[in-house]
Order: C-alpha cells, then structure tokens, then sequence
C-alpha cells in the first residue's frame, strides 16, 4: 500500500491541473523563466516523513517565502521584544511592495511586507555586518533549515535590481525614519540576495515543518529554532503571510502560511506538518492562484484549519499490533486525523505482516475525520490488493461506513473473534 499519501496528492493536484488564470509575474527577468505548467505539492511531517507529487524537484528562488524564516532568525539572535521595536505584527491590508509605515510609531507594519522584510533583513548579524557575512549567515541557517547546501541565483539578484526602484524606495524610507543605518542599496541587494536563494519544495516543506515543530529541524534533529520564535513568527504568518488575503485566507484554509511571486505558497500546522505547494500564476494580491486552491482544498480535506473543533493530534495511533490465531490485530486509540492515519499507516507499511487476516481494531478510537476514515480505508484495500485477507474490530462503528473506494464493504469482525 505503499504511496497512498502521494496519490491522493496527485489528486488534490488533478483538481487543480487545468485552472489557467492569473499571470507569471516578469518585474523580475528570472521569474519570468518559470514554466507556467509548474505544479507540485510536498508535505513533510514534524516526524520527518515526506510526501510529494507533481514537480517537487523543481527549484526557483524563494523570495518572499524567505520572510518568515528570517524573521525567525532575527528574533533568535536579538529577542523576540527587541524585533518587535524595529517591525510591528499587524497586517497592512496593503500590496506587499506598499511604501506604508504604522502611523505612530513609524515602523513597517509586518515583517512579512518588503518594507517590514528589509528591515528585518538589516538587523541579522548585528546592524553594523557587511553585506557579504550578513547574507552568508542567511544563507547558513536556511541551508540548516532545509537540510542542504542552498545557493544564492546571481543572476536573480542582478535581473531583480536593474528594477529595483520600489525597493530602493522603501529602503530610502526606512532610512529616513533611522529604522535602517545601511545605505538603501545595500539594504536593498542584502535582502534581495535572501530572497533569490535557490530551494525545493522538499527544502519549504521542511523549512515549514521545522517551524510547525517548535524549531527542531525533523530530519537532522538539531535544534535551530526556540519554541518562543517558532510560535510567534507562525502567529505573524496566520495574520500577515497572504498579503492583503490574509483574512480570507484565514476563514478558508486556517492555517500560517507564506507566499512568494515564485509562486510557492508554504503553510503548516503546529505540532504536525509542513506544505509547500507550487504553481507560478499570481492572482492580484501575489498569491499563487493554484497554490492557493490547493491548500483551500487540502484543509477542507484533511481537516487542517486551525479553528476546527476536530483538530487533535494524533500522532500515537497505533496502541499495539498482535498476533491472535491467524490473525494479526492492529490496535487503534486516539483521534484518527490526518496525522493518526498518516502514523497508522506508517507503521502498517513497515510490519512484516505474516500470512492470516489483518484486522484494524478502531474500538479505542475516540474520534477521527473524514480524511482520518478515508485514509484507513485505503489503507486496509491496499493491503488486500496486496493479498491479505482484511477486517475491522468496529462495535461502534467508529468508521461510520466500512464501504471502500472500489465499492466493496470491509468485513465486520467479531470482538471476542480470535
Ligand atoms: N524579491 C521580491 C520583491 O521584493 C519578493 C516579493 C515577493 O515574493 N512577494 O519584490
């Protein structure tokens, strides 16, 4: 049953295969290279697995969807009160290119819009660094970030500078207001080098993933993140990270995420996972139009919004495999969401079930989801499609119908049966 999560990706991708609005944005020559047919999706769980499909190996560089890691780095070096001096956490209801200032305190509103990003860019390894060592420090931690060496595009930063003048701009501003001391120029090549490093949506994924846990990068295990920043940089994502769609975007999906005029969209949700999806068309606030409708359909779904009342974790699903007579009884508890089941089926995949039936035993289950039921459903015709004979421990009928995709019921067994 191997590559149930990928094909189910694949079709959260067919769904959206064939929507052709929106526009490849060219202000910057290397964004205009993308191939508008992109598509792909990647989830990376905070216990280090990894689902993809579409073209997950596809690189582009990261732009905006590097301001929050930043950010996070800002506060790791300098304190999370000390960052909040320099850039507010309020969303500016603007475009993200937007030459504003919070009217008081003369600050950028976000640090997710350029003028907050700059800013924030400035303040890594301490404000009088040069531009070379600052950018290398980015450089490092995102590398550590994604697993990998990440490289800068050159040609990016010196295609997206020819026309750079709204940026100029904005760093010329900042620097009026003593909220940057670089000159604007550098300012402004300092934070377009971060934003022209070249990634994955393996490398999102888990970028994304090492934010939802709590800074501890899944795969390699170290350390890069305080829980602190990691929770208050996603509550920066949840207000601010869709531009001026933020608040739709909030009601519809409910989870922190980040854009960029890549066309990557990264989003995850604490405790669980991390999702990068990528299609280059931009609708009219610089969202990804596919990108955005994947995780629209994702949340509803896999029941991902963060305001859901059924979003438990899940994480230990599986209480105990045993063997009965001939049959081999898997012990479900807890809540079966997407993560139970993406943990249930983990564990499946790596038992060498011997001969007899494989039955899921779901009375233990206090609660699960549509996608949660779907998922073990699947799971348990694959395994017949493997050749095992399968059933289901089920008094309360937990699973609330045992029909499969095939049109076939799962049989019932008995309890006290074996
Ligand atoms: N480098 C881009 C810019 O500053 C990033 C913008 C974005 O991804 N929204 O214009």
């Amino acid at each position: 049953m191997k590559g149930l999560i990928p094909d189910y990706l694949t079709d959260i991708l067919d769904e959206v295969r064939d929507v052709t609005d929106g526009e490849v944005p060219d202000y910057i020559p290397a964004l205009a290279e993308a191939d508008p047919a992109w598509l792909g999706v990647v989830i990376h769980t905070t216990t280090g697995n990894t689902y993809a499909a579409g073209d997950d190996l596809a690189e582009f560089t990261i732009q905006s969807v590097s301001k929050p890691f930043t950010y996070a780095l800002a506060m790791q070096e300098l304190g999370i009160d000390a960052v909040r001096e320099v850039v507010g956490m309020e969303p500016s209801g603007e475009a993200f290119n937007e030459m504003s200032l919070e009217k008081e305190a003369k600050r950028p509103f976000n640090p997710m819009i350029n003028a907050g990003a700059i800013a924030v860019n400035q303040l890594i390894n301490g404000t009088d660094s040069d531009v070379d060592d600052r950018v290398e420090v980015i450089r490092q931690f995102f590398s550590k970030l994604a697993g990998r060496e990440l490289e800068i595009d050159a040609s990016a930063v010196d295609g997206e500078m020819e026309g750079a003048d709204r940026n100029l701009s904005i760093a010329h501003m900042l620097r009026s207001y003593d909220i940057i001391v670089d000159e604007a120029h550098d300012a402004v090549i300092s934070y377009t080098r971060q934003c022209s490093l070249r990634v994955t949506l393996h490398d999102l994924a888990v970028m994304a993933a090492t934010l939802a846990n709590g800074g501890i990068q899944p795969v390699t295990g170290e350390r890069l993140l305080s829980e602190a920043v990691c929770r208050q940089t996603m509550a920066v994502m949840a207000s601010c990270g869709m531009y001026d769609a933020a608040g739709r975007w909030m009601a519809r999906v409910g989870i922190p995420a980040k854009s960029g005029v890549s066309g990557a969209v990264i989003g995850m949700l604490p405790g669980q996972l991390g999702i990068a999806a990528l299609s280059p068309r931009l609708d009219g606030a610089g969202n990804s139009v596919r990108g955005v409708k994947i995780f629209e359909n994702m949340s509803t779904d896999m029941g991902l919004h963060l305001m859901s009342t059924e979003n438990i974790a899940g994480a230990h699903a599986v209480r105990s495999i045993n063997r009965v007579g001939e049959d081999t009884i898997v012990t479900i508890q807890g809540m079966v969401n997407f993560i139970g089941a993406e943990a249930i089926l983990g564990v499946l995949n790596q038992h060498n079930f011997r001969d007899g039936r494989i039955v899921l035993d779901v009375s233990r289950m206090v609660e699960s989801n549509t996608m949660g039921r779907r998922m073990l459903k699947e799971g348990l015709r694959r395994l017949r499609e493997e050749g095992h004979e399968i059933g289901v421990i089920d008094p309360d009928g937990g699973l609330k119908q045992r029909l499969m995709d095939d049109g076939s019921q799962i049989p019932l067994v008995n309890e006290n049966e074996g």
